[in-house]
C-alpha cells in the first residue's frame, strides 16, 4: 500500500489534476490511497469569507461565488457532460450549506471555532469529491472516502489533536477491507468523538496522509507539491537552492519546524515511528528525482543541510533592576504566557540577570504585553521592572543539520557571513536541538540573509555580484558589453556570478530581479519608469540584495553625491565619475570611512589614467609600507594628444576641434585644456598617498591666455583660440629650439601638487608619450632613483569600462 498526497497546486486546476491521475494510474502497488487538499488558495479563501462574515461584512458573497465559479469551471473542464449535472448539483448544494453557515456567522456577528472548522472543511471536501468522480470517469478502480469518518480528533481550536488508537483502528479495518484499489481522500480534515468536523492545523493534508500511512504500515508515503523536493532553502526566495536527495527525519524535522513549509512539522512523527519513508516529490516535475527522506543519519554528509526561516516574530523582553537576585521571576513571567496559550518558540541568550527575553510569533505579542505587564504590576508600579518591551518585524533564520554539533566555527562563518552583508543581528536563538543555529534578524533582510548564507555554505564559492549601472553613454554602454562577453567566463574560472539588476540613463530606469537580458538592454531600459536618482536609491536598498554595487559611469555631481546613501547602506561604489574623489577633503574622507565602516568597497580606479592600475597599484605599495616621495605624471590623454599633433602645419584651434571630434574631451574642452581634469587626477593620487589636500592647494600655471579662459561657452573658447594661434605657435617652437616636446605634467612633492605645460628633454621618460597614453612615475622609499612606472592608453570609452570591470572583479575577490 502506497499513500500519495497532493497539495494545493497539484490540484489548483483541471490540468494539474490530470497531471495527479497520471501520477496514480503509473504507481505501482496494491492499493493506492490519494489524500488531496483543497484547490491552491481556497482555504485561505474560505477563512476570508468566514472573516468577513464574522465582522458583518456582505462581501463574504462575493468571496463565496468566486469559490464556486472555481470548482464549477473545473467540472465542466474535467467530467465529460453526460456525467456533469450529478457532480454540478452536488457541489451547488455542497457552496448552499456553505453559505448558510456564513450567513449564520453574518447574522451573529461572531464566528466560534467550530463553525470556522466546518465552513474550512469545504475545501476538502469539495476538491477529494470532484477528484473522486474524475478518477471514476477515467475508468479507475476507485471509491471516495471522508477522512472524517476515519481520523477521529480531541474538540477543536484549529489544530485539533489526533486521538490515534481509535484513528488506527479505523484506518487498520476500512483499508484491509475496501475492495478497490484506489481510495480518494480529503486531507486536512477529521472529526471529533461527537462527530463534528475539526481540522489538523494548516498545511495539515501532510499529516493526514501521514497518519494514515502509519496506520496501514504503508510501504511509503510521497507527498506531491509544487517544488521538487525539501531545498537547500525556499526555491522561491533563494534562486541557487537545490533540492536534497536525501535527508534524515531529524533534519527534516527540524527544517519544516523552523519554516520550510514544504512538509508540515508534525507530519513526520507517525511515520518516523513506523520507519516508513518519506518522498517529496514535484506534480509539476514528476521526472525529478525529490527528496526522500528516513531514518538514516546523515553521518558523512554535508554539515549544514538546509537553511531557513520563521517570518512573523516578535521579541518580547523584560527587563529591570528589580529582577537580580529575585527568584521566580523567569517562572512568573513563562507561566503567564503559557496561560494566555502564547506558545514560545526560543529563547534568546540575553539572560544577563537583568533581562528576559523570548520570541513569539508577532500575532501574539499585543495579547503578550498585556498579559505580562499586569502579572508584574506590582513590581512596575515600584520601579523594579520596566514595561514589557516588544519589538516587531523580526524573522529567525536557521542553519539546520544533524552533523553541526561536531563542527566548530559554523556560527562564527555564519555570523561573519551576515555581518559582511550589513544584516544586524537582534539575537541569538538557543535552538531546541543541537541540529541548527538560528539568529533574529529583521524581516526585511530575511531574503539577503538566505541568499548570503546559501552562498556561503552551498554554492562551492561561486559568489554573484549584483550590479546597479547609472550611466550608459559611451563608457556604460561599453562596460555592460563587456560584462555581457565576460560572463560565461568569470562564472567558470573566478567563480563570479555576474547580474545587472538595475539600469539607469537621465531619462529612464529599470530593474529586472532575474537579470537584466545584456543583449536587448537598450529596449529594456527605453520601457522603463522615469529615472529618479533618489528612487533608484530607495530600490537598490528595498531590494538589498548582498554583494550589491553601484556603478556610475556619469559625470554628475548629482549622482556623486549619492554615494553616502549606497556605502551607509553596505552597497559597494565604482565610479569612473572623478567629482566625489576631488571635492573637498572632508567628503573624500567621509566616503571612505564609510567604506570601511561598512565594509562595503568605494573604488575608482578609472578616476585616473582609465584602465590603467595606477590607483591599485598605490594602494598596494602604502599598504605594504612603502612611502611615496615624489609622483610625476602626464595624466591628460586630450592634452597628450593635442600637443602630439600640434606642430607648425597645423593650429591649435584644429587640434582641439579635432581631439573633441573624435572623443578625446570631456564636452567641454576647457575642462582639459585649463588644466582642472588634471589637477584633480593628482589631487586624488596625493589624496590616495596618504595627504589631505583640496583643490585650492594645487599650483596651476595656465598655458591659455586669459581671455580663453574666461569664455563661458564653446563657440567662444575656439574663436579665442583662433586669435591667440601666434602663441601657441611660439610655444610649440621654443620647445622645437630647446630639442624638447610639450607635455603636460602634474608634480607632487614634499606634500605640494602642482600642474602646468613643460618642455620634456630628449631622454626624458615622457618625451616619446604617443597619442593619447598616460604615464605615471611613482618615486617612493623603495623606488627612490627608478621610479615604478605605468604607461599606456589613458582615455577613451573601451579602457575605461575596462578599468571599471576590473574594479568590480576586485570587489568580487574581496
Ligand atoms: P502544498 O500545497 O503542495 O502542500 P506548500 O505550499 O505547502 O505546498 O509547500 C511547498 C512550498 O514550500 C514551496 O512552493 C516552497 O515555496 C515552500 N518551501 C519553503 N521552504 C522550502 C524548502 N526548504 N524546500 C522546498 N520548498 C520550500
Ligand atoms: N488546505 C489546507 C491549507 O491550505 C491544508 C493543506 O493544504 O495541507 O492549509
Ligand atoms: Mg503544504
Amino acid at each position: 500500500m502506497k499513500v500519495l498526497k497532493f497539495g494545493g497546486t497539484s490540484v489548483a486546476n483541471a490540468q494539474n489534476i490530470s497531471l495527479v491521475k497520471n501520477i496514480v494510474a503509473h504507481t505501482v502497488a496494491d492499493k493506492i490511497i490519494v489524500v488531496v487538499s483543497a484547490f491552491g488558495g481556497v482555504t485561505d479563501q474560505l477563512l476570508h469569507a468566514a472573516l468577513l462574515a464574522s465582522v458583518q461584512n456582505r462581501d463574504y458573497k462575493t468571496v463565496l461565488k468566486e469559490i464556486e465559479d472555481r470548482h464549477l469551471a473545473t467540472i465542466k473542464e474535467l467530467i465529460s457532460i453526460k456525467d456533469q449535472s450529478q457532480v454540478l448539483s452536488k457541489v451547488k448544494s455542497d457552496i448552499n450549506t456553505l453559505e448558510t453557515l456564513l450567513e449564520g456567522a453574518y447574522l451573529i456577528g461572531e464566528i466560534t471555532p467550530k463553525l470556522s472548522d466546518k465552513i474550512v472543511s469545504y475545501g476538502e471536501l469539495l476538491s477529494s469529491y470532484i477528484i473522486s468522480e474524475f478518477f471514476l470517469q477515467e475508468q479507475m478502480d476507485v471509491v471516495y472516502k471522508d477522512s472524517r469518518e476515519l481520523i477521529k480528533t480531541g474538540d477543536s481550536t484549529g489544530k485539533a489533536s489526533v486521538h490515534f488508537e481509535r484513528t488506527n483502528t479505523n484506518c487498520a479495518t476500512y483499508f484491509s477491507e475496501v475492495p478497490n484499489k484506489v481510495i480518494v481522500m480529503p486531507g486536512f480534515i477529521a472529526s471529533s468523538e461527537n462527530g463534528s468536523s475539526t481540522t489538523l492545523g494548516r498545511g495539515g493534508s501532510d499529516y493526514t496522509a501521514a497518519i494514515v500511512a502509519a496506520a496501514i504500515d504503508a510501504e511509503v508515503l510521497e507527498i506531491w507539491t509544487d517544488v521538487s523536493g525539501m531545498f537547500t532553502a525556499n526555491p522561491k526566495l533563494v534562486k541557487q537552492a537545490k533540492a536534497i536527495p536525501h535527508i534524515s527525519y531529524e533534519e527534516a524535522m527540524e527544517l519544516s519546524h523552523f519554516g520550510a513549509k514544504v512538509l508540515y512539522p508534525p507530519t513526520i512523527q507517525p511515520v518516523l515511528a513506523k520507519g516508513i519513508s518519506i518522498h517529496i516529490k514535484n506534480t509539476l516535475a514528476p521526472e525529478d528525482a525529490g527528496t526522500l527522506i528516513t531514518k538514516n543519519k546523515n553521518e558523512k554528509g554535508k554539515t549544514v543541510r538546509g537553511i531557513t526561516h520563521v517570518g512573523n516574530m516578535a521579541l518580547l523582553s523584560l527587563e529591570g533592576p528589580g529582577m537580580v537576585g529575585i527568584p521566580g521571576i523567569s517562572k512568573r513571567f513563562f507561566e503567564v504566557l503559557s496561560q494566555a496559550e502564547i506558545s514560545v518558540v526560543f529563547i534568546t541568550q540575553a539572560s544577563s540577570e537583568h533581562s528576559i527575553c523570548v520570541g513569539i510569533s508577532a500575532d501574539d505579542v499585543h495579547h503578550a504585553v498585556d498579559v505580562v505587564n499586569t502579572a508584574f504590576e506590582y513590581e512596575i508600579e515600584r520601579g523594579k521592572i520596566k514595561s514589557t518591551i516588544a519589538e516587531i518585524d523580526l524573522a529567525i533564520i536557521a542553519l539546520v543539520g544533524d552533523n553541526m554539533k561536531h563542527h566548530q566555527g559554523l556560527s562564527g562563518k555564519m555570523f561573519s557571513t551576515l555581518g559582511r552583508n550589513n544584516v544586524n543581528i537582534r539575537a541569538i536563538a538557543q535552538g531546541a536541538s543541537e541540529r541548527n543555529i538560528s539568529a533574529v534578524i529583521i524581516k526585511s533582510d530575511v531574503k539577503k540573509a538566505l541568499n548570503a548564507l546559501h552562498e556561503e555554505f552551498f554554492e562551492e564559492n561561486i559568489k554573484q555580484l549584483n550590479l546597479f549601472v547609472m550611466g550608459v553613454g559611451n563608457v556604460g554602454a561599453k562596460f555592460l558589453e563587456q560584462v555581457r562577453q565576460q560572463r560565461k567566463f568569470l562564472k567558470e574560472n573566478l567563480k563570479l556570478n555576474i547580474r545587472v539588476i538595475g539600469i539607469s540613463n537621465s531619462r529612464t530606469m529599470v530593474f529586472d530581479e532575474n537579470g537584466i537580458p545584456l543583449k536587448d538592454w537598450e529596449s529594456v531600459l527605453a520601457q522603463g519608469q522615469k529615472a529618479d536618482k533618489v528612487g533608484f536609491f530607495e530600490t537598490v536598498q528595498n531590494l538589498n540584495y548582498r554583494n550589491s554595487i553601484f556603478v556610475d559611469n556619469t559625470a554628475s555631481d548629482e549622482v556623486a553625491s549619492t554615494y553616502h546613501s549606497y556605502l551607509g547602506n553596505s552597497i559597494s561604489v565604482v565610479t569612473c565619475n572623478k567629482i566625489a574623489c576631488s571635492s573637498n577633503y572632508e567628503n573624500y574622507k567621509s566616503l571612505k570611512d564609510l567604506a570601511r565602516t561598512y565594509n562595503a568597497p568605494f573604488l575608482f580606479e578609472t578616476n585616473v589614467g582609465a584602465g590603467l592600475p595606477i590607483i591599485d597599484t598605490l594602494k598596494h605599495l602604502i599598504a605594504s609600507g612603502d612611502k611615496v616621495l615624489k609622483i610625476q605624471a602626464v595624466l591628460s590623454g586630450s592634452l597628450n594628444f593635442v600637443f602630439n599633433n600640434f606642430n607648425e602645419n597645423t593650429t591649435f584651434h584644429d587640434v582641439v576641434e579635432q581631439a573633441k571630434a573624435e572623443g578625446y574631451t570631456e564636452p567641454d574642452p576647457k575642462i582639459d585644456l585649463s588644466g582642472i581634469d588634471v589637477m584633480r587626477k593628482i589631487l586624488i593620487l596625493a589624496r590616495e598617498s596618504g595627504n589631505k589636500l583640496d583643490i585650492s592647494d594645487i599650483k596651476n600655471k595656465p598655458f591659455l591666455p586669459k581671455e580663453s579662459l574666461d569664455t563661458d561657452n564653446n563657440e567662444d573658447f575656439f574663436a579665442s583660440l583662433k586669435t591667440h594661434e601666434t602663441g601657441f605657435q611660439k610655444l610649440y617652437t621654443d620647445a622645437q629650439k630647446a630639442d624638447s616636446k610639450l607635455k603636460y605634467v602634474a608634480q607632487f612633492e614634499d606634500g605640494k601638487a602642482s600642474v602646468g605645460l613643460q618642455q620634456i628633454p630628449k631622454g626624458h621618460d615622457f618625451y616619446n608619450l604617443e597619442g593619447s597614453d598616460n604615464i605615471v612615475l611613482f618615486y617612493t622609499e623603495r623606488y627612490p632613483n627608478q621610479p615604478m612606472i605605468i604607461k599606456g592608453a589613458g582615455a577613451g570609452a573601451d579602457v575605461t569600462a575596462s578599468g571599471i570591470f576590473a574594479d568590480i572583479i576586485r570587489i568580487g575577490n574581496f
